[in-house]
């Protein structure tokens, strides 16, 4: 919340103060305080996102308790045909909302065009839910008796989301928790909720989903806190930075309730000797600076194996096309680095680098270029020399900037990376099999890139981020989604 000002929303703002979806209508928030919400490209005023408090979560989470009896009621089918209607709405309005994004956050389009596609595909897993919904029986434990198990939805469930991903992370969990028969609530970030509330806006003009099964409630801390408090909510569901999430993972799961908390990330990307300059240098530079290095599979660290003089050759090749991407607003297509979300964010970045720098380490391409028109731009930024341990290295610092670290193999490269707390995600680019077999088989992450940059995976397999990237056991997306939104119940029947 820090690049955000809080202004007193009376007598008035100068850009529309949001509204919160509440069983079906748009409602204003009880509270009188609202934030700015900014295009980062250029700074300007693009919305007001009022702070939520208690009295709106209450009111979304009456709404939500109230539709989940007839939803919960609906046969599967009926469900997943309303999924199917929803990946569809999504599908016409994909180049708005993708629009939105990159107006709010700051992506590139095409960027944010494959962020909204990734989002529609969580609807497309979530539409096989009568077959995901399945139980089990085993027919005969004792004389007569039979035993079966059912899922049943968890009931009320709220999803808090970060800014990174504004239009597909609130889609990780929406279809399936719906899907599922439970009803939901989205807070939003309050960094860049437009897009979010484009969707709920087009979820409420889908007849198949009634009112009360989504909901919005817009808002900072005390929506987040009104969330995992209220006794009405059963689940939550938390992506975003790492003490966020140990925080959100706490608070609810002392309140009784279930709860993943998927945090943040320092990802390695091992560059072998032998490894193909055509393919990694776009991929490492993809993963490092896309997006302004603002997502939870940036590649952060590359660790360059090798000889000294192989080490440099890898180094050369990086920066030498990391000095020819282009900085700027992501609605122009001619940009391969968009700002990042705030001036507050480009600043905290640049203390990061100074620090580096006074601890010894080196620019070998410094990006600093004064924020450009909105404040906000950092231009690629590669640190060599950073000492061990430091925050550069070891610490997610979320923007566009990429630290060396020097190997001689890759047995080496395994062990310094595995020392971090963080797992989500580990790239390894390559022409061995072999290397690649003992990363897979050695390597402490979730998401294990062999030769692609950003190892995303599809929806039907899990968001699996390992050790600090997430609190709880199960992650978004794939079976364990439907492990979350389902309570297993067992039936032991004797029918003799
Ligand atoms: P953030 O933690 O600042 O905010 C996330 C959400 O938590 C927001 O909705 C915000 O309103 C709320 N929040 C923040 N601080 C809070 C507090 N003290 N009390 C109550 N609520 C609070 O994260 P962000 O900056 O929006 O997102 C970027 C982070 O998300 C990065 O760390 C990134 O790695 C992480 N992320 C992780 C994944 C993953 O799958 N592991 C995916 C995307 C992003």
């Amino acid at each position: 919340m820090s690049n955000t000002t809080v202004v007193d929303r009376l007598p008035a703002m100068a850009a529309p103060v949001l509204e919160n979806y509440v069983g079906g209508a748009w409602r204003p928030a009880s509270s009188l305080q609202a934030l700015e919400d900014r295009n980062p490209a250029t700074g300007e005023l693009i919305g007001s996102v009022p702070l939520s408090g208690w009295a709106d979560v209450d009111a979304a989470v009456a709404a939500a308790r109230a539709a989940l009896p007839a939803w919960r009621a609906r046969s599967p089918l009926v469900r997943a045909r309303a999924l199917f209607r929803l990946r569809d709405v999504l599908e016409d309005h994909r180049e708005e909302l993708a629009r939105l994004v990159t107006l709010d956050m700051g992506k590139t389009l095409d960027d944010a065009l494959a962020e909204v596609g990734r989002g529609i595909e969580s609807v497309e897993a979530a539409t096989a839910m009568p077959h995901l919904l399945k139980g089990e029986n085993l027919e005969g434990v004792a004389r007569g008796v039979d035993v079966e198990l059912v899922r049943q939805p968890v009931g009320v469930v709220a999803a808090i989301t970060p800014f990174n991903f504004p239009a597909m992370i609130p889609l990780w969990f929406l279809p399936f928790a719906i899907g599922a028969g439970n009803t939901f609530i989205l807070k939003p970030s309050e960094q860049d909720p437009l897009s979010s509330q484009r969707l709920v806006e087009l979820i409420g003009t889908i007849d198949e989903i009634p009112p009360g099964v989504v909901n919005l409630v817009h808002g900072a801390h005390d929506a987040v806190n009104g969330l995992l408090d209220h006794p009405g909510v059963d689940a939550i569901s938390f992506v975003g930075s790492a003490p966020t999430a140990r925080y959100v993972y706490r608070r609810a799961a002392e309140n009784g309730k279930r709860v993943q908390a998927l945090g943040g990330a320092k990802n390695s990307m091992v560059i072998m000797p032998d490894a193909d300059p055509r393919l990694y240098i776009d991929a490492v530079l993809g993963s490092a600076f896309g997006a302004a290095g603002q997502r939870c599979l940036a590649g952060s660290v590359a660790v360059l194996v090798g000889s000294a003089s192989e080490q440099d050759a890898t180094r050369d090749a990086i920066v030498a096309a990391a000095r020819d991407l282009r900085t700027g607003d992501g609605a122009d297509p001619s940009t391969d680095v968009c700002p990042m979300i705030s001036p507050a964010s480009r600043e905290r970045l640049e203390r990061e680098i100074e620090q580096a720098i006074a601890e010894g380490a080196k620019t070998v391409l410094d990006g600093r270029i004064g924020g450009g028109p909105g404040g906000a731009e950092l231009a690629p930024t590669v640190i060599d020399n950073a000492p061990e341990n430091s925050r550069m290295l070891r610490e997610e610092l979320f923007g566009p900037v990429l630290a060396l670290v020097r190997v001689p193999d890759l047995h080496a490269a395994i062990e310094w990376t595995n020392q971090s707390p963080y797992g989500n995600s580990a790239i390894l680019f390559t022409r061995s099999g072999e290397a690649a077999r003992e990363f897979r088989y050695g390597i402490e992450a979730g998401m294990v890139g062999i030769n692609i940059g950003v190892a995303a995976p599809v929806a039907w397999f899990p968001f699996a981020g390992w050790k600090g990237s997430i609190d709880g056991d199960l992650h978004a997306n794939g079976r364990d989604a439907i492990e979350f939104y389902t309570c297993k119940k067992v039936v032991t029947a004797r029918w003799s």
